[in-house]
């Protein structure tokens, strides 16, 4: 029987996938319906629709026929009956959530999930009468241990930002069918190219389409995907908070999505070469990445996965200063916030999402002051490997 690695996307799929042979004026390319609303021919026609005997578009805070487009191409990626497109990842997390949970629901996170999705639930959801527990990285166990008899839903992400972290999601989501809990997981720095979380038993599967989906970190655009009835739920949710994909950003993910597959083998393959690169380096401490032996979710990962990602996080030598050398002296990457386009970006986390701890509560939770996260683009591998030497070079990394 084929794995579910085997059922992977093809190439093809990235390109046509979910798509109809035909878009309207015989247009090869996805045609952009930039409308607010949809008429109605005459009574007759609304009343139709009403009565449920016509499908159509009726208002374009419900559905988009551009966006209709790129929902089908995800899905069809995701190996999913459904999806929906957001604008934004963040809204297409937070309206999954709210889909799921109500007051007196009990969630359960692990602690490396999205930042924002952790505050979404802790800090947001909390006021509403939703409880929540944190548990650790990877943790199974820690996971058995904090199901409650409220507990409705179970985020995670795969692979972790920054560290990467691997969970077996088969074993996650038999866990929690069993338990009647249903399971959500950010797949946004794997793509489907890589892990297709809902083939492996999870509910729903979320992206951030801002990063690998579109590709070019020219769009913020988010997608969430699953069975078609709890993908419904969302959808109704979406059609009350208002965030659905805009016509535009829904044509740019989806031309993005045609190249989804070679860009992600070539970022796979340069991310494995710099990680290994790294690893030999005597000025790193450290490399997080899961298609490395030494990384504590390697065998996950090789089990569940065709390649590991584009992010590459490592520890240097040395301290905030010098690793800010470092970053200073590449001169391929530019330092951003994000990842997942055929720019390379990189980011010294101590100076960007956890700018406002002092090193020693960094170091308590983890994020050494001498972390970088390098998200690779779709440039030249050995010169991104070369640009890498050559900083830690500059910047006399002790080593
Ligand atoms: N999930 C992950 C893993 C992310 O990295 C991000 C953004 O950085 C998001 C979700 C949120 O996506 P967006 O910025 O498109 O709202």
């Amino acid at each position: 029987m084929p794995s579910a690695k085997d059922k992977r996307p093809s190439y093809t799929s990235a390109v046509h996938g979910g798509e109809p042979r035909e878009f309207a004026h015989n247009s090869l390319s996805l045609p952009i319906v930039q409308t607010a609303t949809y008429t109605f021919r005459n009574t007759a026609e609304l009343v139709a629709y009403m009565e449920g005997h016509r499908e159509r578009e009726e208002y374009g805070r419900y559905g988009n026929p551009t966006v209709r487009v790129l929902e089908e191409r995800v899905a069809a990626l995701e190996g999913a009956e459904d999806a929906a497109a957001f604008s934004s990842g963040m809204a297409a997390t937070t309206s999954a959530i709210l889909a799921l949970v109500g007051q007196g629901s009990h969630v359960v996170l692990f602690n490396d999930c999205y930042r924002r999705t952790r505050q979404f639930v802790s800090t947001f959801l909390s006021r509403f009468g939703v409880r929540f527990t944190l548990i650790g990285s990877a943790d199974l166990a820690a996971l058995e241990a904090a199901i409650e008899p409220d507990t409705k839903l179970v985020i995670s992400e795969a692979p972790t930002n920054p560290f990467l972290a691997v969970v077996d999601l088969p074993r996650m989501a038999e866990i929690c069918r069993a338990r009647r809990i249903k399971t959500l997981v950010d797949a946004t720095f794997a793509t489907p190219f890589n892990l297709r979380p809902v083939e492996l038993g999870v509910d729903l599967v979320i992206h951030s389409a801002t990063k690998y989906l579109s590709g070019h970190n020219d769009v913020l655009a988010g997608v969430v995907a699953g069975k078609a009835g709890l993908v419904s739920l969302v959808r109704d949710v979406r059609h009350m908070m208002g965030a659905i994909c805009d016509p535009h950003a829904a044509y740019l993910v989806h031309r993005g999505l045609k190249t989804l597959a070679l860009r992600i083998a070539h970022q796979n393959a340069s991310a494995q070469a710099l990680a290994e690169t790294l690893e030999r380096h005597p000025a790193v401490a450290r490399v997080y990445y899961p298609g490395l032996p030494s990384h504590p979710n390697h065998a996950t990962a090789v089990a569940l996965m065709r390649g590991y990602g584009g992010v590459v996080t490592f520890e240097l030598k040395g301290d905030l200063a010098s690793t800010g050398r470092f970053v200073d002296a590449l001169k391929i990457p530019r330092i951003a916030p994000s990842l997942g386009g055929v720019e390379s970006l990189v980011e010294q986390p101590a100076l960007m999402s956890y700018f406002e701890l002092s090193t020693e509560q960094r170091e308590r939770i983890g994020m050494k002051d001498t972390l970088v996260r390098y998200a690779v683009g779709i440039e030249d591998q050995a010169e991104l490997i070369g640009d890498v030497t050559e900083a830690l070079r500059v910047a006399e990394i002790p080593g």
